[in-house]
């Protein structure tokens, strides 16, 4: 078996006297695409901001290829390639698509924001290069008819292509999609699952997915993990969870 790309170990999150996820250990292989379900209020959105960084464990570690990245910044994980998207905060309104996704190049590299804006010598390398890649991100999210609009004029179907966008754009080796499929319709879930697979397929990313559209979790999925009350009740393939008589017990008990 190869070597996890991430290992959630005994991680704990108590908010006052509210235990949001209990003692929860898992490991993700590289270019897995895992799913965390569970019910409403079971601690799956806690979960993700810890392995991003977002909120600290109070107890408990996360760690990527082999190195502890709980208690670092999001802004440092992400830098080392764990990146949680459809963070709409992170979109410059008064931008274009394409100058949003090349401005999100910088999070990953060197180059400050301050060299984007103002323009060294290695800035204005640099910003060839992350203009060709922001292109080629652009082609594969099919966003390209939408390149040059405002990103204050987006409705939200595109406003969330662009938050993968922006995701993709510091090149990530994890990516943490928390309900990307919340408010599609059929046809949209299902180009979204498909662009999920081809982030596997084609770039090579390991995937964590949170949502509760269960047929795109069974289509999508290579394991999956539920919780329920913050505490991890089981882990296996779609089959095995979908036969597994605890995670029947807490959707039916929901
Ligand atoms: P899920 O994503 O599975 O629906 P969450 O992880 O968002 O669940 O929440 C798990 C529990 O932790 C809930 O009871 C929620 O109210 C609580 N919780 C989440 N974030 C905070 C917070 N910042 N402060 C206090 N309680 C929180
Ligand atoms: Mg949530």
């Amino acid at each position: 078996m190869t070597a996890p790309i991430l290992q959630i170990k005994g991680v704990t999150k108590r908010f006052g006297g509210l235990t949001a996820n209990s003692e929860i250990s898992f490991d993700v292989a590289p270019r897995e695409i895992l799913s965390v379900i569970g019910p409403n209020g079971a601690g799956k959105s806690t979960l993700f901001k810890q392995i991003a960084g977002f909120i600290n464990p109070t107890s408990g570690e996360v760690l990527f290829k082999g190195s502890r990245i709980s208690g670092l910044p999001p802004h440092k994980v992400a830098r080392l390639g764990v990146v949680r998207t459809f963070q709409e905060t992170t979109i410059f309104r008064s931008m274009t698509v394409r100058e949003n996704v090349v401005v999100a190049h910088h999070l990953r590299s060197k180059a400050s924001l301050l060299g984007f804006f103002f323009g060294s010598g290695q800035a204005r390398t640099d910003e060839a290069e992350f203009a060709r890649s922001a292109d080629d991100i652009i082609d594969f999210l099919g966003l390209q008819s939408i390149r040059n609009e405002m990103a204050s004029n987006l409705p939200q179907g595109h406003l969330r292509a662009l938050g993968m966008a922006i995701g993709l754009a510091t090149h990530p080796e994890v990516i943490l999609l928390d309900e990307p499929f919340a408010g599609m319709n059929h046809d949209e879930t299902m180009r979204m699952v498909a662009l999920v697979r081809r982030l596997r397929d084609e770039r090579g990313l390991t995937v964590l997915l949170v949502e509760h559209d269960m047929p795109a979790v069974m289509k999508i999925s290579d394991r999956i993990v539920c919780i329920n009350f913050g505490e991890k009740i089981a882990e296996g393939t779609p089959s095995e969870i979908q036969a597994n008589p605890r995670v029947i017990e807490a959707y039916l008990g929901s």
